[in-house]
């Protein structure tokens, strides 16, 4: 299939009405428009999929079919609830039902073999999809002492940190190299990585910063930086979109 004709589908949000907007009492669908640019500079077609809060199994397998990739993009906190823990004091806002709806249309994306890329919220959220765990506060992630502060707010479309590669992972392939220098805007990590799914990546204060599935003919990919954020600087993250789309 050409690029032109691949359908992306970005998991929509829910968010406030812009302070100038006269609809106030209605909320708006969407998501951040570095997502779409991505994919548009990859000459695929993005879509998002709106948060619908009535729907079954049949919206979902409806929803997937008809799309070529899943896009999971970032956003707030995970309802901690969904990896069968008790919200701590440090893990922030979530939208549980937001939540559910995201990692019902993962599943269903895995289940038709749809090529997904997740980032940042989307990673943990593809993570959690396949029984893995969070860490809901970095904090928490005691694996090597923190050398860096992996909320950096005031970089996010310029690398604050170093990861290093598996070798022997897709992610080596995409890049073919084992040291990317990458962004950092995430309060939670992953803890367990979920069934099916390897690691990719680490932080150089080993925090994990990718996963990818295990079946290596598939796509399915989740990166714990903002590449859509960095893609509209300069190009060194074009090759993983394109890697997403060329998987299609
Ligand atoms: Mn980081």
């Amino acid at each position: 299939m050409q690029n032109k004709f691949k359908l992306i589908g970005i998991i929509g949000e829910i968010s406030p009405p812009s302070p100038t907007s006269a609809f106030q009492n209605f909320k708006r669908q969407g998501c951040v428009d570095t997502y779409t640019q991505s994919i548009e500079k990859v000459n695929a077609i993005p879509i998002i999929i709106p948060f619908v809060k009535e729907y079954n199994s049949d919206t979902i397998v409806s929803y997937i079919s008809k799309i070529d990739g899943l896009l999971i993009p970032g956003g707030m906190d995970i309802e901690p609830s969904l990896y069968g823990e008790k919200r701590k004091e440090e893990c922030q806002k979530s939208n549980k039902e937001n939540d559910q709806f995201s990692i019902d249309l993962i599943k269903e994306a895995l289940f038709q073999k749809k090529p997904i890329l997740g980032i940042c919220k989307g990673c943990q959220l593809l993570n959690v999809a396949l029984n893995g765990t969070l860490f809901q506060d970095q904090k928490y992630d005691l694996r090597e002492s923190k050398e860096y502060n992996h909320s950096d707010l005031n970089k996010i479309d310029t690398p604050s940190h170093k990861i290093i590669i598996n070798k022997d992972s897709k992610l080596n392939k995409i890049f073919n190299k084992q040291v990317l220098s990458v962004n950092s805007l995430h309060h939670q990590s992953i803890n367990q990585v979920g069934n099916s799914l390897n690691l990719s990546a680490l932080s150089l204060d080993g925090l994990v910063e990718a996963i990818e599935h295990e079946n290596p003919n598939y796509f399915c990919i989740g990166v714990q930086w903002h590449p859509e954020t960095l893609f509209t600087k300069d190009d060194s993250m074009k090759p993983l979109f394109e890697a997403f789309v060329n998987s299609i």
